[in-house]
């Protein structure tokens, strides 16, 4: 029977069906056997149907990072011949040059990030050139780090609520906690950052998603000596600023994680480069932008060592916020610098064409993160406010 055997191929529920009419066909009638197909393939229709939303897409797990205040200029064409050997701006002439400084800006960039311009450079996609005319922007107006983040992970711009750093709960839901609300996520969203405001970003309490961020330390009965070493040296190494621990910290908490407990939705939020920035100091960025490079490559390999993830994970990395392009404005952003709402994104995944580096015109949005993200796992983002998917992400 030529339509059981098309039907059996749709679903497990008519394959049933389909079976149960082949053991009985021996006592159908005639009639009853043309009634009993024409049944059958109704039910397939109604099946195909309902088989057309299945998943199509690769992606089980989703990585996001963000990297807080790094300019697109640095990303495209590597350290900026006006700040590279600035006495004003680094403690020693000379300290850069030999490590980041070569006249052609494709060379340059290479050196300040080995890992985006050799494995996301061919086999996934990087956004942001303006010299292409390919343009991502914050959709927010602020231009600092609260908008930024809520942006990204809640996928819309809220001006009229979101206009300061405070430490207040986001009312916005974020994809990270749509997808904590999912019973195959539960439990498997974790959020890491060096900055203590991420939980309210968040909104760890309503969420229910574990937040490390700040100098909060690991915690739990079951704690691994990675994790006993990085919360000893945590306390004993203060760092620079009240706010914003080194990335090495958020960094090593994260990696453990991936490694303890598997989570399926990761969100690392490393924060030095802005800080380095704000205090004038070109050399401090530099380094740690080349060291977060490292440590994304880091993630990425172990990911893709591990059979849970390997070739079933998505990469996405992006920033909250551009900064302005002389020596004084470089330091700042906001509103009040032009620039401050210039910025980039990069993906690599099982799932996003190795276009590598983006050279056609258009306009992205960092709000178009969170919709994409439910693409890339296959589902419709749940909130109509959110702006659209980027159809270049997902193949
Ligand atoms: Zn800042």
């Amino acid at each position: 029977m030529v339509g059981c055997e098309l039907i059996a191929n749709t679903s497990k529920l008519n394959l049933l069906i389909c079976r149960h009419s082949v053991v009985g066909r021996l006592i159908l009638t005639h009639t009853m056997m043309k009634k009993t197909c024409l049944l059958l393939v109704l039910l397939a229709g109604i099946s195909l149907g309902a088989f057309a939303q299945t998943k199509t897409t690769k992606t089980e797990n989703i990585i996001l990072i963000t990297f807080d205040g790094l300019r697109w200029q640095e990303l495209f064409k590597g350290a900026d011949s006006l700040m590279v050997d600035d006495t004003g701006l680094i403690e020693s002439s000379g300290s850069l040059l030999s490590d980041f400084w070569h006249p052609d800006p494709l060379q340059r960039r290479k050196m300040l990030f080995p890992f985006f311009w050799s494995t996301i450079a061919t086999e996934g996609q990087l956004y942001g050139n303006r010299a292409y005319g390919n343009r991502v922007d914050n959709q927010n107006k602020m231009w600092f780090s609260y908008p930024g983040y809520n942006e990204v992970l809640s996928g819309f711009a809220d001006d009229e609520r979101i206009n300061s750093n405070s430490k207040i709960n986001n009312p916005n839901v974020t994809f990270l906690e749509y997808l904590n609300q999912m019973p195959q996520y539960k439990g498997k969203v974790m959020a890491f950052g060096s900055w203590d405001v991420f939980p309210y970003i968040i909104h760890e309490n309503r969420s229910g998603i574990p937040v490390n961020a700040g100098f909060d330390l690991a915690e739990g009965d079951d704690l691994t000596d990675v994790e006993k070493t990085v919360n000893r040296m945590q306390q004993e190494i203060r760092g620079p600023w009240g706010g914003v621990r080194l990335d090495p910290f958020t960094h090593h908490y994260a990696l453990e994680a991936i490694k303890k407990h598997k989570p399926k939705v990761l969100y690392i939020a490393y924060g030095e480069t802005d800080d380095w920035a704000h205090g004038g100091k070109y050399d401090q960025y530099i380094w740690s932008a080349k060291q977060t490079d490292a440590y994304i490559r880091e993630i990425w390999e172990t990911v893709q060592a591990d059979p849970q993830y390997k070739d079933k994970t998505t990469l996405i990395i992006t920033t909250d916020h551009g900064r302005g392009i002389t020596k004084t404005s470089w330091k700042s952003h906001g509103a009040s610098v032009p620039q401050g709402g210039e910025i980039w994104m990069m993906a690599i995944g099982p799932d996003t064409p190795a276009t590598g580096e983006m050279k056609t015109q258009g306009q992205w949005q960092s709000a178009m993160v969170a919709r994409t993200i439910f693409q890339l796992l296959g589902m419709e983002y749940p909130d109509s406010k959110a702006a659209p998917a980027i159809k270049e992400m997902v193949k």
